[in-house]
Formats: C-alpha cells, sequence, structure tokens
C-alpha cells in the first residue's frame, strides 16, 4: 500500500510512520513542524520508501500518485501547546480534516482520524466506552481541541455516509514512550525530566485525577489493526490500566532513583478528574489489547530521556 500520514514527524506520527515501512508498505509523511520536529524522522531520510512534503494540512493539498490510506494525526495535542496555538488547532482539526478526507475521497484511499478520549470530557461514564457522547466545555480552554476532534468525527462519518469513504475513527487515550518531547508538557514526560533533572515534580491539583497510560508501541499496534481490520465506528484504543497522577510520580521518583520533591500546582481549567478507557469493542474486533505494563514503559521512556538530556543539541529542542 501506499499511505500519507499528517503529523508524520510528531510523536505517534514518526511511530507509525515506522510500523507502516516495517510492513513493507510505502509511505508519504507529512508535517510543518509546529510541533512535530524533524529528528523523529531523520532515521527515514534514506530509505527508498519513505518520502516528505513540508507543508500545513490545513491549506489545500496535492499529493502526487495514487493513495491507499490517508492517516491524519496532525495536531498539536499536548494542553500546553494547544492553550498556546488554539486557531491553528481548531484549524487543523477542522479545515486539516476536511482536506485530508478531500484527498482520501479523491484518490479512493481508506481513511483514518486520529481522534482522542478528550471527546470524552470530563467523563460522567466511567470507564468511558464509545457509545458515550461525552461531556465538553465548548467554550474553556481546551474547547478548542476537543471541539475540534468532535467536528473531526461528525465530518469523518458524513464523508462515509454521504460519499462512502471506507473511514475508522480512533479515539486515543494518554499515550507515552520515546519521541516526546522533553518539554511536551504532559504528565509523563514532565515528571520523568524533572526527576532526571532533579527538579521539584509538579503534581497539578492533589494527585487524586486519574489517566490511564499506554505505551507508545502498544498504541501503534491497535491504530495498525485497527486501520487494517476496523470499521467505521470510533473505537477506543489505549491500556485501560488506571493510575492516580500522584501514583504515577511516585513510580517515576522510584524508577529514576531521583532526589526531586514533589510540589503541588492548581488543577488546570477543566482538566478532567478520570480517564480510562473500555476496550471491549478493540478487544473483540482487533484481537489487540496492551502488552506493557507502566513500570516497564516508565523504565523504557526514562532511559530514552536520560540519552536525550545527555545530549546537548537534542535537550536544546524545547517545543
Ligand atoms: N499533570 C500534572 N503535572 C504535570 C503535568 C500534568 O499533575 O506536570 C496532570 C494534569 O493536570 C492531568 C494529568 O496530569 O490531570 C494528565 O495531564 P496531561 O497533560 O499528560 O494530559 P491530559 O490527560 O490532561 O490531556
Amino acid at each position: 500500500m501506499r499511505i500519507l500520514i499528517t503529523g508524520a514527524a510528531g510523536f505517534l506520527g514518526s511511530n507509525l510512520c515506522d510500523r507502516f515501512l516495517r510492513e513493507g508498505h510505502e509511505v508519504v509523511g507529512l508535517d510543518n513542524f509546529v510541533t512535530g520536529h524533524p529528528d523523529n524522522i531523520a532515521h527515514l531520510m534514506g530509505n527508498a520508501r519513505f518520502s516528505f512534503l513540508r507543508h500545513n494540512i490545513s491549506e489545500y493539498t496535492y499529493v502526487a500518485g495514487p493513495l491507499d490510506g490517508v492517516l491524519h494525526f496532525a495536531s498539536p495535542a499536548s494542553p500546553i501547546d494547544y492553550l498556546e496555538l488554539p486557531i491553528q488547532t481548531l484549524k487543523v482539526g477542522s479545515l486539516g480534516t476536511h482536506n485530508s478526507l478531500g484527498l482520501a475521497k479523491a484518490k479512493g484511499a481508506r481513511f483514518f482520524l486520529a481522534s482522542t478520549s478528550e471527546v470524552y470530557g470530563d467523563p460522567m461514564v466511567h470507564p468511558q466506552v464509545e457509545s458515550y457522547w461525552g461531556n465538553v466545555n465548548p467554550i474553556g480552554p481546551r474547547g478548542v481541541y476537543d471541539e475540534a476532534k468532535r467536528f473531526a468525527e461528525a465530518i469523518t462519518m458524513a464523508y462515509h455516509r454521504t460519499h462512502g469513504v471506507d473511514t475508522r475513527i480512533v479515539r486515543i487515550f494518554n499515550t507515552y514512550g520515546p519521541r516526546m518531547r522533553p518539554r511536551d508538557g504532559r504528565v509523563v514526560s514532565n515528571f520523568i525530566v524533572q526527576a532526571l533533572n532533579g527538579e521539584p515534580i509538579t503534581i497539578y491539583g492533589d494527585g487524586s485525577q486519574t489517566r490511564s497510560f499506554c505505551f507508545v508501541d502498544d498504541e501503534v499496534e491497535g491504530l495498525y489493526q485497527l486501520f487494517m481490520k476496523g470499521d467505521a465506528n470510533p473505537c477506543n484504543i489505549g491500556n485501560p490500566v488506571e493510575y492516580t497522577v500522584k501514583q504515577l510520580a511516585e513510580i517515576v521518583v522510584e524508577l529514576t532513583g531521583s532526589a526531586a520533591p514533589i510540589v503541588y500546582r492548581p488543577l488546570p481549567e477543566d482538566d478532567p478528574k478520570v480517564r480510562q478507557p473500555d476496550i471491549t469493542r478493540a478487544r473483540a474486533m482487533l484481537g489487540w489489547e496492551p502488552q506493557v505494563d507502566v513500570r516497564t514503559g516508565v523504565q523504557r521512556t526514562i532511559e530514552y530521556f536520560r540519552t536525550l538530556l545527555g545530549t546537548p543539541r537534542m535537550a536544546l529542542h524545547g517545543r
């Protein structure tokens, strides 16, 4: 197959490029490097089955040649990024999804939308099943991401129903691992980088809020299986083992052996109190479930950041 991945230089996009190339497919990567970084795809540049377009998918997009799949992964995805880039976040979720769908339709390609557990907002149903419609504040600071992704799901279903495009929607839950940015702002990377630098570990709120953390290799395997074997209805892909943020901080302190103190900071507005995927659908439809427990995954991520922070040029690439 020949597939296009938007957001190819991002954390998930670049890992997804590797996964498709490993199966022998041809990959066209697209990214504008707003939150993605060239280092994430530098190792692919000599690969004859990989090509790259530096482009903003929110603008009209031309891609030469046939395509069998269009996977739309471009978007700021960390709360600090979409708070800093609210209009771009809304545009890439709306205009970027529209352009990606138009491309898929024109090429007769399968379309795959990277949606998010954020469509459930601060959930009133726990764990979250795909049939739950969510509890999102449209005008709050997170609304720019949540509503963009909710619109993206709506337009994906409209292209499916109206134009018969073969579509997939994945709702991605918190994912971590190598190629996260050191200053990405999300909890796993923050805690590990703080612990390794001996800086205070910043728990927002009292740390009783929960998240369920999926190691990137498990997540990417789920995405690949959903692309190949899934159907048009949304599917949760994440690790259902739930931790409080405080428990995560304790695991990071223990595994790094850090003497860094824990400090408490205000909880960001609309921060979801709980989050845990119900993956019954993914298990049944794809025969997929996560294999890597959080301690193993966090250990691998610590190794990644140890190497990265020990390399002066890399340690600097902030965003
Ligand atoms: N969080 C924290 N300290 C940090 C970064 C995040 O306590 O340095 C909390 C944040 O308030 C949230 C959880 O960790 O409750 C997960 O945050 P993240 O930004 O990773 O992603 P989210 O799940 O909120 O999109």
